[in-house]
């Protein structure tokens, strides 16, 4: 079953916790995760600074990435696309919280500045399609955006980037049929020449809607593109 289809838990549990109590331990905390939590369930570990794979050790860039070089120069996340991290980006989307979004970018931005990471000339988030967001009400990756450039003081654009097309959710679909489903999904029509660009989003799995999104930045003249997810897929098996 598709990740994002698991069932979350029940809303009356999630309705008592945060605000006001940490999400996975219960403590009162004013933030979705207190402190303890956060350095348990989103450490700082070291990570493929290609595409934010957990690897053995600092520095390391992972096999997949030697093998198919991503188009993007690096990628920053906060903890692993699982149990019970995932909680938060099904709540994000289909429990309609975007202050949790919020906190990602809030911790994101903190996170990038920390790692010494060069600013961005534009933050872009991968941009939902026109219906998609009608449904949802908001963009996660926005949400998320916004507050990365509030913390490193540069530009956030919501419409730079459009989705032209929508085609099947990508979570719906198997690994390799990801790439295909999403080419031709995303349309910039500003330029970007020589500008340095952070592509944010929720979360990566197999990163063919970053590729595909960070193609068209590259064709706009974008000098150099990151990105930034709140969680990243780890490899099977866990690494
Ligand atoms: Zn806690
Ligand atoms: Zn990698």
């Amino acid at each position: 079953m598709p990740a994002l289809e698991r069932p979350i838990l029940p809303a009356s549990r999630w309705s008592t916790l945060w605000p006001g109590r940490c999400a996975h331990c219960e403590a009162r905390s004013s933030q979705p995760l207190c402190n303890a939590c956060l350095q348990q369930d989103l450490p700082l570990r070291p990570r493929c600074p290609r595409c934010g794979v957990g690897v053995a050790q600092d520095g390391q860039i992972c096999g997949h990435c030697l093998l198919h070089p991503p188009r993007w120069v690096g990628a920053l996340t906060l903890g692993d696309y699982r149990f019970p991290n995932d909680q938060f980006i099904l709540r994000m989307k289909f429990g309609a919280e975007p202050a949790i979004g919020r906190w990602f970018g809030d911790l994101l931005g903190a996170r990038w500045l920390d790692a010494g990471l060069p600013l961005p000339d534009r933050i872009l988030p991968v941009p939902l399609s026109r219906e998609r967001l009608r449904e949802r009400g908001f963009n996660p990756a926005w949400e998320m955006a916004r507050r990365i450039a509030k913390r490193l003081d540069r530009p956030a654009d919501p419409h730079a980037l459009q989705r032209v097309r929508q085609g099947i959710a990508q979570s719906k679909l198997p690994l390799d049929a990801r790439k295909r489903n999403i080419r031709g999904a995303y349309a910039c029509q500003t330029r970007l020449d020589g500008k340095s660009v952070l592509l944010v989003d929720d979360v990566m799995t197999s990163g063919a809607t970053l590729a595909e999104a960070t193609q068209v930045l590259l064709q706009q003249g974008a000098s150099t593109v990151r990105v930034a997810v709140a969680l990243r897929t780890p490899l099977d098996p866990a690494p």
